[in-house]
């Protein structure tokens, strides 16, 4: 009981614990931080783990420090992080340079291999240790409870080649290849699955490029991002479902996800994957599986049954009265964090049932309540829907 109680204090925030002083005015900002609580069902007999399988950080060419990553990850609500720096990219190497200078003397060297993406360079690409902010981060995670899942972005030009996130990696410095497809394959090769980014990103359309169709045939892409930030590729929607690909929906984040997106009153974009438990294992068979909900700016994209699972495990359905035509009132209860809008013609008045929140309908004697539900897409311009069994 005693390594109880101590293991308790140990988590306790310094501040709670310090000596107080009572010359010090204790201002509300001295409360401790707080984490977004994020509700969600369970979804066909899984559990949803909330993930980002896509960030930045001073590593590559983000703003903070991989242990920053992850306590923001912990306090925007996450489960999971996919740590994933540009395996060519180094926008601070300038400057860690300059600043090491004083330590280094003559030996420092100018910038050399900061951005490979546009040159050629040396083989083996960057000359730097590319496991080192995945090791950062696990460490820090441990405090957080938050999962970190290994990785590395795979970044080329971006029109004709594109952008791919390998993730479970296990050694990010033998992946580079001046040949992009053989740097795919090299990150397959240690059992990494192959994400491939914003594929619209910076171009007039989504369609396969020719390296794509090259990467696609190859069998070496496992899943997609349907949202990347603020952009909704929806047009690749379809191609997730035809060929097998897991949706995801990630940040791709490299300044503060509080000003993109908790400073607007938003849920940071996340990959809701399907698994038992929390664990890499588990997370890595849910991927295979293809088991994941994209949810991006209350816009949730998955297969049509996983859509349909999400809503009626979140929403709960109250009679209130029977009246005397038969008609019933009724209540929907929304026990998740998630929203959800629906529409029951194609030109009524779309009504958002807000998360926790509830609102009562009515439906005539016999009928089921029939919802298309717009913010929810299983195809390109598809949107499930839900016929309600009101009792
Ligand atoms: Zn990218
Ligand atoms: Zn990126």
């Amino acid at each position: 009981m005693k390594k109880f109680i101590f293991s308790l204090l140990a988590l306790l925030p310094i501040s709670a614990i310090a000596q107080y002083n009572p010359e010090t005015l204790r201002t509300p900002v001295a409360q401790p931080a707080q984490r977004i609580e994020i509700v969600l069902p369970q979804v066909c007999g899984y559990n949803l783990y909330k993930a980002d399988l896509h960030t930045h950080s001073v590593y590559s060419d983000g703003d903070v420090t991989p242990a920053f990553r992850v306590r923001e990850a912990y306090f925007d609500g996450l489960d999971v992080i996919a740590i994933t720096e540009h395996l060519e990219y180094r926008r601070h190497e300038g400057n860690m340079l300059k600043f090491l200078k004083g330590y280094t003397g003559n030996k420092v060297k100018k910038a050399e291999n900061y951005n490979l993406i546009n040159k050629q360079c040396p083989k083996g690409g960057i000359q730097s240790d590319q496991n080192y902010a995945v090791e950062e981060a696990v460490k820090a995670s441990k405090r957080y409870g938050i999962l970190v899942i290994p990785g590395a972005e795979i970044t080329r030009e971006p029109v004709a080649i594109g952008h791919y996130n390998a993730l479970f990696t296990k050694d990010n410095n033998t992946i580079y290849d001046p040949d992009p497809l053989q740097s795919l394959r090299n990150a397959r090769e240690q059992g990494a699955l192959i994400q491939h980014n914003h594929p619209g990103w910076r171009r007039t359309t989504c369609a396969k490029t020719e390296f794509e169709v090259k990467a696609y045939n190859e069998g070496l892409i496992d899943g997609i991002e349907v949202a990347n930030g603020g952009s909704l590729y929806t047009t690749v929607i379809n191609r997730a479902f035809d060929e097998n690909l897991f949706v995801a929906a990630n940040t791709d984040i490299h300044d503060g996800t509080a000003e993109g997106y908790r400073f607007k009153g938003q849920l940071r974009n996340m990959t809701l994957i399907l698994a038992k438990e929390c664990t890499l294992d588990a997370l890595y068979e849910a991927l295979c599986a293809k088991r994941t909900i994209a949810v991006s700016g209350g816009y949730i994209t998955a297969k049509e049954e996983l859509l349909k699972e999400l809503f009626l495990a979140s929403v709960e359905c109250t009679v209130i009265s029977t009246n005397s035509n038969g008609s019933r009132t009724f209540s929907l209860a929304n026990k998740s964090s998630l929203p959800y809008t629906f529409k029951t013609s194609p030109n009524a008045l779309p009504i958002t049932l807000y998360p926790m929140q509830s609102l009562t309908l009515s439906v005539a004697k016999d009928k089921t309540y029939d919802m298309t539900i717009t913010n929810m897409f299983c195809g390109e311009n598809v949107n499930p829907v839900i016929n309600l069994e009101v009792k």
